[in-house]
């Protein structure tokens, strides 16, 4: 579609070293922006430099947090092509988010030929080294200069582009898991579904907790009865329990649907396993640890595919897992969801997109 305009930039920046690479810090040359106002819908889809922008402090956003966002990360794989992993899902569930928040739609179709003019444009940002990828930060952002509470009237919607180094760069360390029964996440009918931006402000003061008593993360449980287990972080959650796999269901709308959680159930399922997508409670969890059917726990999400879970502590009952080492499961989980992604395994289920 090449009613994208481009403005290249005229001062380019040193590209980081692998080995210097953390999560979200460095952003590439260019962005993509465009603005919607009620009467010419989304208009001036451009790329122009990453830069900062002037905004009015009355903007919406910054009152009433109608922003929403995706994550998703683009790879240089073993024959040097560029490929991104189910980026059409990431971009319906944008909308998905958008109609949930007011925000209005965008045309996936567009933002699919933007994201992939955008990644050509920066191809020398993806860094090369397992484990490294380019992560997609799309996002849309309330601009109406108001403080009356309402949908606003005009957005912006951005895409930037940031390398990231390995997240297990110094090998798995499964992870210690606070599960809380103080705070929520978010309720039924709530935004638990969507990528809003809320959702992440919701879960600080349980996390920053949770690191103050050495967890590094927080397992949520369901706002009503504090008794099912929801996501771990700001990752969906999988137990092996006595050779099934089960992950709490998206049914109540209060967890936001993983496209990574869609994979492992694919992929298990393809496997053989029995995958089973329903409440579970965190007693049914313990109860499966004290007889010893508790095989694995690990968190799935875009930025670390799997992240193991080897400890848990639920009002100071703390059970371990596997020893606090990474589940067999989870290796052969993440080997596979990796080894696609960076072209070592095959794609049969059409997951990726190759952008160059
Ligand atoms: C993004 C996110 C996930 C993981 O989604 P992926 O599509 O697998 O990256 C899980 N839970 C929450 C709350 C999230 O925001």
């Amino acid at each position: 579609m090449s009613n994208i305009q481009f403005i290249k930039t005229s001062t380019p920046k040193q590209r980081p070293d692998n080995d210097s690479l953390q999560f979200g810090s460095i952003f590439t040359d260019h962005m993509f922006v465009m603005d919607y106002s009620t009467d010419k819908g989304w208009y001036d889809p451009r790329i122009v430099p990453y830069g900062p922008f002037e905004v009015e402090p009355s903007l919406m956003t910054f009152h009433y947090g109608q922003a929403i966002f995706e994550g998703l990360k683009a790879y240089r794989n073993i024959h040097g092509d560029i490929v991104t992993f189910r980026p059409l899902d990431n971009i319906a569930r944008l909308n998905r988010s958008a109609e949930r928040l007011c925000i209005p739609q965008v045309d996936e179709k567009l933002v699919w030929e933007a994201l992939k003019k955008l990644l050509e444009i920066e191809k020398d940002w993806v860094p090369d080294g397992e484990g490294t990828s380019l992560y997609i930060r799309p996002f849309i952002i309330a601009t109406d200069p108001s403080l009356g509470v309402r949908p606003s009237d005009t957005y912006k919607f951005f895409i930037i582009l940031s390398p990231v180094g390995a997240y297990y760069a110094e090998g798995f360390k499964p992870v210690k898991i606070y599960v809380t029964d103080k705070y929520v996440r978010a309720a039924r009918g709530g935004l638990g579904y969507t990528k809003a931006a809320a959702n992440y402000a919701a879960s600080l003061y349980a996390a920053e907790e949770a690191k103050k008593k050495g967890y590094t993360q927080v397992l949520w449980l369901d706002a009503c009865s504090h008794s099912y287990v929801e996501e771990v972080g700001t990752m969906n959650i999988f137990f092996k329990i006595d050779g099934v796999l089960v992950t709490p269901s998206l049914e109540g709308g209060s967890i936001l649907g993983g496209i990574t959680r869609d994979s492992v159930i694919t992929l298990a399922e393809s496997m053989g396993y029995k995958v089973e997508e329903r409440l579970i409670s965190i007693q049914e969890v313990y109860e499966a640890h004290r007889q010893g059917k508790l095989e694995d726990v690990f968190g799935t999400g875009t930025a670390a595919v799997i992240s193991p879970v080897g400890e848990l502590n639920w009002n100071d009952n703390i059970i371990k897992i596997n020893d606090g080492e990474m589940g067999e499961f989870s290796k052969m989980m993440y080997d596979k969801l990796t080894g696609i992604q960076y072209g070592k395994e095959e794609d049969s289920f059409g997951w990726i997109e190759k952008i160059c």
